[in-house]
Parts: C-alpha cells; structure tokens; sequence
C-alpha cells in the first residue's frame, strides 16, 4: 500500500511480484495455498523441528500479525468451516449467538449443550510471514518467505517475549530484524494433537548481520495480512446462517454444485459416471436434483435410474467432507487442545 506519491512511485519494483503472489493466489484456490509454509512432521515419531524468524509488518501495514476467528466442526452431515465475523468488531455471528443459546440454556451444563458450544466455538488463528532458516523435512524452504499459520500457544510465546513476565529477561521483539530472534518450532504429539510447548525462541541476534541489503530482500518479498480481514474473506450473517444449519440439520454442505462436478468427482469409475451422465441433466444443479429424486416415487424411476441417483448420493456423503481433512483436524485439533 503506497501512502503518497513518492511511495507509490519506489514500491514499482515490488508491484509485479505483488501482482504474480494474486495471481498464485486465484490460482491455488482449490488447491493447497503455497503461500503458507506447514512443518513436516515424522509420520512414526510425529515429531517435527524447524527454525523460523518471524518478519516485521509489511509494506504499508503496521502489524507483523493479523488475528482471523473462525468456526470449524464436523458433524456427520460434513465440515463446516467459516470465518467468524465478529473478527471485525462488533459484527453479529449466527454461530456464535447460537453457542450462547446452547450455553445459557437451562441444564446446559448436564445435557451436553455446552460440550457442543465448546465444540462450535470460534478459534482464533494468526498469520504472519516467516523465514524459514532451517527446515530438516523440507530443505527446499530454506532461505524462502511464507506465510504461516499458527494458534494461540504460539501467539502467547511471542508476547511473553515482547512484554516478559519475569525482570531477567529484557523485552525483545520478535518481528526486528536487527533485534529479534530465531524461532525453534518444535511438535510433538499430546493427547492425540500437535503440541508446541516445546517450541522456543533463541537468543536474539540480527537476521543477516550487518547486511541491510539482504534484509530488504525478504522483507520485498512479504505478503499482506490485512488480506487476511479483508470484506472478501467473510460471507454475510444470512449466508453463514443458512450453511450452519445445513450443517447441524444434517443437510450436508459440500454436495457438489451441479451434477457434472458429481460427474467428476474422482470417486466415481467411469461405469458410475455413464451411468449418472445418462440420468441427470448436466445443467441442473445438484441440490434440485435431490429434491426431485426424493418426491419421485420408486417406481416412476428404471433400474438404471435408481442405480444412477444411489451413486449421486453415495458421492454427495463422500465428498461432505474436504480432501485435506487431516490437515484442517490437526489444524484445528492443536487449536482446541489451545484454548
Ligand atoms: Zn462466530
């Protein structure tokens, strides 16, 4: 963000690489974020080690961190997984003003209720760009700018840096380049989640000493984080609502939109996919379809048809729920086993 003219005019030769990160960024929509660098953790031990160093604000902002409250849970009918608008201030959230009914309620605490609130609740998240100084299970991230993703026990370690609790230690803060320090991450697993108690900062120490070339370098290389709490990146009270009780009526939430992406899903052989070509309209979408197979009596439908409109429904129940499921649970397992 350039704030005059002069600015404006000296950030030119990071505008192309900041045009390129958007356009990585529509691109990797459907796919993994490359954006955001993950720690590699031993499939047998589950433990995992990398040294990072968290980078000042970006150009043109003042936070090196932005804080994101979301809601995620699964429940049979699938994931729901939502920015929480009250990330913004005083926004209402259906999810939220749900939770507090449940928690409130008479008996809430013997019936369940509030384990469910507990469950729904919002989690917080932050973001902020790292560089990775050493990662011993990816080695080509060595030396490169991320973003990274972390919770609150992470987050509560950088502030007992900045702000200590004990006189022995002098404040430090984490985000200077010439003043901050190495962060050693390091995982293991507790009660079935990933645990950072472990992790720790080194002795401060300047990133690249005495060379302020270099750290212009990384810093160019930064990505935004207000973007992060853009208006984009949160869907109106109506629509949350509506995917909510989806959710929590067993509706589902992540059928496919229309039958061809039914069609295409990779679940299918290319037998089921003839088959559901054949008896759904490529065009119609695939919630209408539902509708239509449910007040279609049996036997208004052909053997084949009714074979069809089993496997859309079969693909419906095995794509409720995200490909990169063990990613978003150990995501967000870490976050409630955080608060
Ligand atoms: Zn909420």
């Amino acid at each position: 963000m350039s704030t005059n003219f002069s600015s404006l005019r000296s950030a030119r030769a990071t505008a192309l690489a900041k045009l390129n990160d958007e356009i990585k960024k529509e691109n990797t929509k459907q796919g993994a974020d490359e954006r955001f660098w993950k720690l590699g953790v031993d499939q047998k031990t589950k433990v995992g080690y990398a040294r990072l160093r968290f980078l000042p604000a970006p150009t043109g902002e003042d936070v090196p961190w932005q804080r994101v409250f979301s809601h995620a849970f699964k429940l049979n009918s699938g994931w729901f997984i939502e920015n929480c608008p009250t990330t913004l201030g005083q926004r209402p959230c259906p999810v939220c003003e749900a939770n507090s009914k449940l928690w409130n309620g008479p008996g809430a605490d013997k019936d369940g209720s509030q384990d469910v609130a507990r469950e729904r609740k919002r989690k917080l998240q932050y973001f902020c760009n790292v560089l990775i100084i050493e990662d011993p299970a990816h080695k080509e991230n060595e030396g490169k700018v991320f973003l990274f993703k972390y919770g609150k026990k992470i987050q509560e370690k950088v502030q007992e840096l900045c702000n200590p609790q004990f006189p022995d230690q002098i404040p430090t803060n984490p985000f200077d380049f010439w003043e901050g320090a190495d962060f050693k991450l390091k995982a293991q697993q507790k009660d079935g989640y990933q645990n950072y108690d472990k992790s720790e900062f080194a002795e401060p120490k300047e990133l690249f000493p005495g060379d302020d070339k270099a750290k212009e370098a990384i810093w160019e290389k930064q990505y935004s984080l207000t973007a992060f709490v853009a208006e984009d990146q949160f869907k109106n009270y109506d629509v949350i609502e509506t995917r909510f009780l989806k959710v929590i009526t067993g509706a589902g939430n992540d059928s496919p939109k229309t039958a061809a992406d039914a069609i295409k899903r990779d679940a299918a052989t290319p037998e089921d996919a003839k088959k559901l070509a054949a008896s759904i309209d490529a065009d119609v979408d695939a919630r209408e379809e539902k509708k239509v197979r449910k007040t279609r009596t049996k036997k208004d439908a052909t053997p084949a048809e009714q074979e069809a409109a089993g496997t859309a429904e079969s693909y419906a129940a095995a794509t409720d729920v995200p490909e990169d499921e063990d990613a978003i649970k150990s995501f967000f397992g870490e976050m409630l086993d955080e608060n």
